[in-house]
């Protein structure tokens, strides 16, 4: 039985698709398919297929989808109090605030702002960045931000900045890996040195050990700001609550500001943006930044549930202890060179390369995967996926690689 709710007649391929294209903005790229319904870790399409999500909306589904407490959380708040702007306060936005602090083991002094995106997050870092009185940034190259003008020029991909310059200015890029080129670029000009953990877009990649202690010294050597950005890896993703909070990821440092958002509203909206104890905290001075949706009821009261259920269902040492195991599974497959990550985020290089081949062919026999690079797969699943799901794929993909190999798909390269 084709499942057509929510999409009217849309029943048929081509017709789906020349209604998008006559009304969404084409920069957004080309759909792989239309979904209905989601259930878990499954989501079904426009002509009843089904398939394995292990991309989950890009980090983001946490916990699946139509999970019953994002659901409940949800459908409670919204006939309770959905909205009320920022001349008032909710208890979600202040509850979800304490809890983000408690698990950030943030001291005290420490504050929460929320937005509704990743890239929100980040601006509102930059703006804490420039009340240093400094306006220099450095981050890494291979890095993703975001794509508004501030969170783009921290971004380093030129094809995403270079057609919207002049970007915001001020921005280094030092090579990736390469601390002694993080460590001449930091300045008694600069205000904050801007990482990803483990950096998302450019394939799962981790910096090499010493590197994030050598940001924190640098920065504390001429008073700039650490800012993290943990809009992928936080909340549960890597196996801990923040990626930073694992030693040999963190490598024992606290940072200034922290940025989240993908896994923490479990699909609803909502970005975060921490600032570490009293002195960063009161960079941003009342009216200095705001949003309408700041803290919104919904959203905050769907995060609550998120974090409740990732707590209650042990999910982190889910998350690490299942990761761990599939990017063992991958590794030993003669069709992988390398396996990165931690936890259920992972990246895999493939040793015949065409990645968007290869995620055609997965789409093809029912499982969602991300080309992130034109030579890497991504995984990034619900952390609520069992066991049997995850590895299920490590053994399929041996198969799914040899059909993409011969039916010559995605010979256009990666999108
Ligand atoms: C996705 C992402 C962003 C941007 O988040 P949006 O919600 O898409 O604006 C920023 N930083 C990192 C590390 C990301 O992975």
């Amino acid at each position: 039985m084709t499942e057509t709710k929510g999409t009217g007649m849309m029943t048929d391929t081509s017709e789906w698709r020349s209604h998008h294209e006559a009304a969404i903005l084409p920069a957004l790229g080309r759909p792989q398919r239309l979904l209905v319904r989601g259930e878990g870790v499954r989501v079904w399409d426009e002509a009843g297929r089904e398939y394995v999500d292990l991309l989950a909306g890009i980090a983001v589904n946490a916990l699946g989808h139509a999970h019953s407490a994002v659901v409940g959380a949800l459908t409670d708040q919204a006939s309770t109090l959905g909205h009320i702007s920022n001349f008032f306060a909710s208890p979600p936005q202040i509850a979800l605030a304490e809890r983000v602090l408690a698990l950030a083991q943030a001291p005290s002094g420490s504050s929460v702002y929320f937005s509704n995106s990743g890239a929100e997050a980040n601006e509102a870092a930059l703006k804490i960045t420039r009340r240093t009185g400094r306006s220099k940034i450095v981050a890494v190259e291979g890095s993703f931000h975001g794509r508004t003008m501030g969170a783009l020029a921290l971004t380093a991909k030129a094809a995403y900045r270079e057609p919207f310059d002049p970007g915001v200015p001020g921005v280094v890029h030092v090579p990736f890996g390469d601390e002694a080129a993080l460590r001449a670029a930091v300045d008694a000009d600069t205000a904050a040195v801007v990482l990803e953990p483990i950096q998302g877009e450019s394939g799962v990649r981790r910096h090499p050990a010493g590197y994030m202690r050598a940001a924190r010294e640098a920065t504390d050597a001429v008073g700039a700001l650490l800012v993290l950005d943990e809009v992928q890896t936080g909340i549960g993703r890597t196996g801990s609550w923040f990626a930073f909070q694992q030693s040999e990821i963190g490598e024992g440092i606290t940072p200034d500001v922290v940025t989240l958002a993908k896994g923490l509203g479990g699909g609803m909206p909502i970005g975060a943006t921490l600032t570490f104890g009293e002195r960063i905290t009161q960079l941003l001075q009342p009216g200095q930044h705001g949003s309408t949706f700041s803290g919104n009821p919904l959203a905050t009261a769907v995060g609550l549930a998120v974090l409740t259920t990732v707590q209650e269902q042990e999910l982190l040492a889910h998350a690490a202890d299942l990761g761990a195991r599939a990017r063992s599974a991958l590794a030993a497959l003669p069709q992988i060179t390398e396996v990165t990550g931690a936890g259920l985020l992972i990246g895999m290089e493939l040793r015949d390369g065409n990645a968007k081949a290869v995620a055609d062919a997965a789409l093809e026999a029912g499982w969602i995967v991300n080309p992130v690079t034109p030579t890497r797969l991504r995984l990034a699943p619900p952390l609520i996926i069992t066991d049997d799901q995850l590895l299920g794929f490590a053994d399929a993909l041996p198969g799914i690689i040899a059909s993409a190999a011969h039916s010559g798909a995605g010979a256009e390269g990666a999108a």
